[in-house]
């Protein structure tokens, strides 16, 4: 049987360029629709922005710390519209070099919405119809926002990136990474921000000093952040949003930024006519290859709500087609993966937290908390936590968990001692780099307690 084309790629985001780009580059036929922009979540709307904004958000604090060296720093402001336009011009360049490489790996590229018709079948909003020995479904996730009253006043992290003003008093609703990433972002670009969370401490599931250290901190850097506390109504006013939290207190903000969670974006999508089978949150069910219980149908990234993380996405892709086109069946890694959170302070953590390795087995912990040099003249009371999570029976490093400047660039180093499985001893033996704030990490020599 022929097809129109040998792969239809749904979704031009991290994974989906990743794989139609590979498999285009093997000579096969290619077909890729993205129905927003080129680049997906990450490039348009998520980590790329996002980090231009952390950066925006720094200076703040370096113009203070710059005074204790000796710089008279003058006055200082900040142009909302002038981040937002240079970001722009920075998101369109990246997204014209998606849609440039892969035109030149030779995939077709729809600006079309694509839906599943059946197992080889796909319908384009454009009313094309093409059928394709293989689908990849990668169609990446969307902002949850849960049905309160006075939700349609909300925005979510697709919104706060083209905002025409800043907002002066902000409130964000949520404790995960999208939530504590941007109330540490208008924090430092002037705004004045509240935070709830529902819970009992931000970023569960992070080692439990990870998460009260970066929480102490946010809240000495001036975020008002209030657990155990969630939103019960939203009301416009003529003064700005009326917010009556769960203990019935009330504020007056300018934006609300829920971030609650991301759920994959399968609505309408066609998969049932197909028979793919979903998930509770409608998340595609692949195995360990990425391929759907419809043996044409296979899925990567967010869709699939494994691990969503922009390189996790990519390798899905890239190991799809090694899968479907290089004959060569690979399984996409997802043990030990190194994240960030663009949290002020920065998380780098790898492995399992001290909570997690004590139901695993008997563990030594070993911490250092400090004050970096950098903020002694700077007069900064800001401290840095670095902990390593050592198993007692084989002294391999379970976890590594840094927070502080620049832990997300240290933290991919160290991701690759624990994917080797280094021990505490490789770690004690390799020498320190001096001065650094690094080097804590070869330095620790005796465990908490001992
Ligand atoms: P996406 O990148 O979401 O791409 C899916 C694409 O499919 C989208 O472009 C969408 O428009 C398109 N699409 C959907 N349905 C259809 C359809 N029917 N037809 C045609 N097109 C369709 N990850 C990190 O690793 N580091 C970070 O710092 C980080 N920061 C983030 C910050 C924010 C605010 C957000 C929201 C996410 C962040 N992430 C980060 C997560 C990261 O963006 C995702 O894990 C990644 O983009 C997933 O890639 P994907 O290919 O699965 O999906
Ligand atoms: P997360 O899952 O990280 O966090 C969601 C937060 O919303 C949690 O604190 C959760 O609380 C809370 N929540 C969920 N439902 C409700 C509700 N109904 N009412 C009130 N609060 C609620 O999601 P994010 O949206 O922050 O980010 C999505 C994903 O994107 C991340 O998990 C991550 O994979 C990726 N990402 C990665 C980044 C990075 O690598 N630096 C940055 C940004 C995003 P509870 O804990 O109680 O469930």
């Amino acid at each position: 049987m022929s097809f129109d084309y040998d792969l239809f790629v749904i979704g031009g985001g991290s994974g989906g360029v990743r794989a139609g780009r590979l498999a285009a580059g093997t000579g096969a036929k290619v077909g890729l629709a993205e129905e927003f922009r080129m680049g997906g979540t990450c490039v348009i709307r998520g980590c790329v922005p996002k980090k231009l904004m952390v950066y925006a958000s720094s200076y703040a604090e370096a113009f203070e710390d710059a005074k204790g060296y000796g710089w008279s720093v003058g006055e200082t402001s900040f142009d909302w519209k002038k981040l937002i336009a240079a970001k722009d011009v920075e998101i369109t360049r990246l997204e014209a070099i998606y849609a440039k490489n892969l035109g030149a790996a030779g995939a077709d590229q729809f600006d079309a919405r694509a839906d599943v018709v059946d197992a080889h079948t796909v319908k384009l909003s454009s009313g094309e119809i093409f059928s394709a020995k293989h689908i990849l479904v990668a169609t990446g996730g969307t902002p949850f926002v849960p049905d309160i009253e006075g939700h349609e006043h909300v925005i979510s992290s697709n919104d706060i990136f083209n905002l025409k003003e800043q907002p002066k008093r902000f409130l964000v609703v949520g404790g995960g990474y999208i939530a504590c990433e941007f109330a540490g972002i208008m924090n430092g670009l002037g705004s004045e921000v509240t935070q709830y969370y529902r819970g009992v401490q931000v970023l569960r599931g992070f080692d439990a000093e990870v998460q009260n250290f970066v929480a102490d901190e946010m809240r000495g850097k001036g975020i008002d952040l209030q657990v155990g506390t969630d939103v019960q109504s939203i009301v416009k006013t003529d003064d700005g949003l009326l917010v009556t939290n769960t203990h019935g207190k009330t504020l007056v903000v300018d934006q609300v930024l829920y971030a609650t969670g991301r759920v994959p974006s399968t609505d309408g999508l066609g998969l049932e006519n197909a028979g793919v089978k979903l998930g509770r949150k409608g998340e595609v069910l692949v195995d360990g290859y990425s391929q759907t219980n419809i043996p044409s149908i296979y899925a990567v990234g967010d869709v699939t709500d494994r691990v969503n993380l922009t390189p996790v996405a990519i390798v899905e892709g890239s190991a799809f087609v090694d899968t479907v086109f290089h004959g060569v069946p690979t399984q996409p890694d997802h043990e030990m993966i190194a994240t960030a959170v663009f949290t002020q302070p920065e998380i780098g953590t790898v492995g399992m937290g001290e909570e997690e390795a004590r139901t695993c087995e008997d563990i030594d912990v070993y911490k250092s908390v400090f004050r970096p040099m950098a903020h002694i003249l700077a007069g900064k009371s800001e401290r840095m936590l670095m902990k390593l999570i050592v198993s007692k029976a084989s002294n391999k490093v379970l976890g590594c968990h840094i927070v502080g400047h620049a832990a997300g660039e240290m933290i991919q180093l160290a991701g690759v001692a624990l994917k080797m499985g280094a021990t505490k001893e490789d770690f004690d033996r390799t020498m320190a780099i001096h001065p650094t704030a690094a080097e804590e990490l070869v330095t620790m020599k005796v465990p908490v307690g001992g």
